[in-house]
């Protein structure tokens, strides 16, 4: 018998056997129910995988109840593999190991000046990683795979890291190839919107959700999409580049070299600039949303006008894509409804109301952890999926 036939008895079963891992990974715990609703397959194909998956110790089945009724639900065994998140931010380098059934066993973050070399952070990761995997009390064999995020495009032919505002003096470097090196694990890499987009959908305020977009307002703006519950890049990775939509044409000059992209409205430099004059001490974005709170007119207005603007996109992504959610990250989502009621009487102006009908527009409820536990799903998705099965051999080659 020819095991690995393409439409062979055997190669379906695989196929099926790896769709259902998959919701699984990605989902935390399901019912068999929903296992069969997710991923297409009969009930009577469902149960038989599960058992096949819970006698290998795969998987393990709990009773639960589902609408008042009694079910099953089925996770990921603890010790079915481990998973490391490890992401570069603005200020800080952030660690967190967990395992396929979602649960975070160490995490740790610390701050990372932006003109540390690359060099320098990449070793600052390796020992971060060793430290937290030996506080988890796991073997680095043990880890099926890292996920990495940087603040910056990542080209996909080469897995090199775009020119970044946030870390100049990496442009240039395969995070993922360095990285990779130094741990011999596997690594992915995404940009820091894609690994939000993924921690809130997996872990977050889009839990349930299959098809949603996540924008991070912070230095830039950048955005996350997720549809039919995968992350969608596009075939060179800028998908998503909600920052550098045009709103206007004289506006100003653009780090893309475009002029008026939204990015020059709300990044936070563009921000804190409107401030300077009405505000003498040193500002920065976090305590612009503070005093905003606390009732500063100025810094109230300048949080609106850039929900107002950052709707305008939104309302455009909206009739693109019509996800059910977007979900507002960095640190101009601290500012809570000062800045979304503004962003859904934009989306409410703009976008078609077919559209806008379905759509909630919420804060993210991670925070700074986003982009880590985004860097964990990751691995969670595109990891080869005898992964999970514990056959994993330790590639070095990092995939971005
Ligand atoms: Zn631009």
């Amino acid at each position: 018998m020819s095991m690995d036939t393409p439409g062979s008895q055997s190669s379906l079963h695989r196929a099926n056997l790896e769709r259902v891992l998959r919701a699984v990974r990605m989902a935390g715990a399901l019912t068999q129910a929903e296992i069969a609703r997710s991923t297409g397959l009969s009930a009577a194909t469902v149960s038989n995988i599960v058992r096949e998956l819970k006698e290998s110790g795969t998987v393990v089945v709990a009773d639960t109840s589902s609408g008042g009724r009694r079910a099953r639900s089925v996770s990921l065994s603890g010790d079915a593999g481990i998973v490391v998140g490890v992401d570069f931010g603005h200020s800080h380098l952030r660690v967190a190991v967990g395992n396929l059934a979602h649960r975070v066993l160490a995490e740790e973050s610390e701050p990372m000046n932006v003109d540390v070399s690359a060099e320098q952070g990449f070793a600052r990761a390796e020992s971060l990683v060793e430290r937290l995997l030996k506080q988890a009390g796991f073997r680095p064999d043990k880890v099926i795979g890292v996920g990495l995020g940087v603040p910056g495009p990542i080209d996909v032919e080469t897995g090199a890291l775009g020119s970044t505002a946030i870390l100049p003096g990496w442009t240039g470097i395969a995070p993922g190839r360095e990285l990779s090196a130094r741990l011999g694990m596997e690594v992915y890499v995404d940009n820091d919107a894609n690994l939000g987009a993924l921690g809130e959908l997996v872990w977050g305020a889009g839990r349930g959700v299959s098809d949603l977009a996540y924008i991070k307002v912070a230095s830039g703006v950048g955005s996350g999409l997720v549809i039919n519950g995968q992350i969608y890049r596009g075939p060179g990775g800028t998908a998503g580049e909600i920052g550098h939509i045009t709103l206007d044409e004289a506006g100003p000059v653009c780090r893309c070299g475009n002029r008026g992209c939204l990015e020059t409205f709300v990044g936070s430099r563009y921000l804190l600039n409107l401030l300077n004059a009405s505000h003498d001490r040193e500002l920065t974005l976090s305590s612009v949303v503070q005093l905003a709170q606390q009732g500063d007119l100025g810094c109230r207005r300048v949080i609106a006008d850039a929900g107002r603007q950052i709707g305008t996109g939104v309302a455009t992504l909206c009739n693109l894509l019509n996800p059910r959610r977007v979900i507002l990250g960095g640190d101009l989502a601290e500012a809570g409804e000062l800045v979304l009621s503004p962003i859904r009487d934009s989306v409410a102006r703009y976008a078609i109301p077919s559209a806008a009908r379905q759509l909630s527009i919420v804060p993210g409820t991670l925070g700074g952890r986003a982009e880590v536990l985004g860097a964990l799903a990751l691995v969670m998705s595109e990891m080869g999926e005898t992964g999970a099965l514990g056959h994993t051999g330790q590639a070095a080659a990092a995939r971005g």
